[in-house]
């Protein structure tokens, strides 16, 4: 990788929008030496009242410290020419894993949730080893290109936690969905678990076919200022800069919102209220005493959430999510399970299909213009009564057109649903 002495972004060419990250835009582009494809992460700089933003320098930091197949690699940093902009430069990934699940007619198999999963555990095992918590595992943060190669990105949130850096730590991290409990109890001394659980909350996606633990985010109260000023939608909420003084570590100590509380009690409904006897360390958690008994005492429903799931794959499931982080499985261990041991067994990267390019802004974007075609359609089409009906076949139709689908695409809406999952009931993992 490239020093400081930075390049001008002259070097590539941009051809189009693939991202919109907390911390600015993501484009695809190609470089003008060699024709490869790169992504250009632009670091917002506007509002920054400390100059360079303290969550680049560190997601900069820990990325030239990690070297890992999983992990994303960092190629250089370049400047735009009166240097008002910079960008990170990264090795091109043609899907992230929300993007790709969301499409019309995927369908992952067996043996592709075994490989993604497999990576994915491979690459946090990596980071952990390293002391590095990357503090936002989520579909959009794990890229994929088309050798099926599955990468962690985005370590904007990410930091060392190395035993000589024993401060405390933020417990507003991690998007809302794939937050773990201790860091809804408030938690700031924390570790690998914390990703790990993310982790869990990915496979147990895979194998459903649907977030798990996806709270309604009640306003936007929360979302970072940049975000709400550009008027961002998202499907999961995003998380709002971490603390970077004393006096914003204050405002971080403060109990929960709305939708914070309502994530553990998604949470409990799925795994059970905790008890101190299966979470020793539960009740000197800094918000148990004001939040716990405010909850109703749910039973575990784990395995009943799961029961069409292979057993290894309801055993692991249960492991990841462990209430008390001092018990869940870690990455290592996890790899090690036979869920990954078994037939089928995972397949190997390059045998998985290769697909249209598919990121979550992307999807996103396209639905977003399906549903407004949808809206103008169902504007123009006559009163009802007054001709023939503007069914579920119109909205369908109107998806399609805005977001045409090559040869690859199955003919069915599958989702991400592995292929032994049976139709959902209105009940399960809600
Ligand atoms: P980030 O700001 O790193 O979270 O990136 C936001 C989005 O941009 C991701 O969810 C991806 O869809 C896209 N993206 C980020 N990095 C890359 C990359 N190296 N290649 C392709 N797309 C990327």
């Amino acid at each position: 990788m490239r020093s400081y002495s930075a390049r001008s972004v002259e070097a590539y060419e941009k051809i189009e929008q693939v991202g919109e990250g907390t911390y600015g835009e993501v484009f695809m582009a190609r470089s003008r030496d060699d024709s490869s494809l790169v992504a250009l992460k632009k670091v917002k700089l506007e509002g920054e009242r400390e100059g360079f933003p303290i969550t680049a320098i560190r997601e900069i930091k820990i990325l030239k410290s990690l070297n890992h197949d999983n992990v994303i690699n960092m190629k250089e940093i370049v400047t735009s020419k009166n240097k008002s902009s910079i960008y990170m430069v990264f090795e091109y990934m043609d899907h992230d894993l929300t993007g790709l699940a969301g499409r019309e007619g995927i369908k992952f198999s067996i043996p592709q949730i075994k490989c993604y999963m497999q990576q994915l555990l491979t690459g946090l095992n990596y980071c952990h080893l390293n002391n590095i918590l990357h503090r936002d595992i989520k579909g959009a943060n794990l890229l994929i290109d088309n050798n099926g190669v599955l990468k962690l990105a985005d370590f904007g949130l990410a930091r060392s936690c190395a035993l000589e850096n024993s401060r405390a730590l933020t417990n507003r991290v991690i998007t809302l969905w794939y937050r773990p409990p201790e860091l809804l109890l408030g938690t700031q001394a924390y570790g690998p678990a914390v990703d790990t659980w993310s982790a869990g909350c990915i496979f147990a996606e895979l194998l459903l076919g649907k977030p798990i633990l996806q709270v309604r985010v009640s306003s936007d109260a929360r979302l970072p200022r940049r975000a709400k000023a550009r008027g961002r939608a998202s499907n999961s909420p995003r998380v709002p800069n971490p603390p970077s003084s004393l006096f914003l570590g204050f405002f971080f100590l403060k109990p929960q919102g709305k939708s914070e509380t309502e994530q553990l009690d998604l949470i409990f409904k799925l795994c059970g209220t905790p008890s101190a006897e299966d979470w020793p360390g539960l009740h000197s958690l800094p918000w148990a005493k004001t939040i716990l008994p405010t909850k109703k005492a749910y039973p575990r429903r784990v395995q009943e959430v799961f029961r069409r799931a292979p057993p290894s794959a309801r055993r692991l499931v249960e492991r990841f999510l462990t209430l008390d982080p001092e018990k869940r499985v870690t990455a290592r261990d996890a790899l090690d399970s036979d869920y990954f041991w078994e037939e089928p067994l995972p397949c190997k990267p390059g045998d998985l299909p290769k697909y249209e390019p598919s990121h979550e802004f992307q999807t996103r974007k396209r639905k977003q213009e399906a549903s407004r075609a949808q809206e103008e359609r169902a504007r123009r089409a006559p009163a009802p009564g007054a001709g023939a009906g503007y069914g579920a076949a119109a909205k369908y139709a109107g998806y399609r057109a805005a977001a045409p689908l090559g040869s690859w695409a199955a003919p069915a809406a599958g989702g991400m649903t592995a292929s032994w999952a049976q139709p959902k009931k209105k009940d399960e993992a809600e």
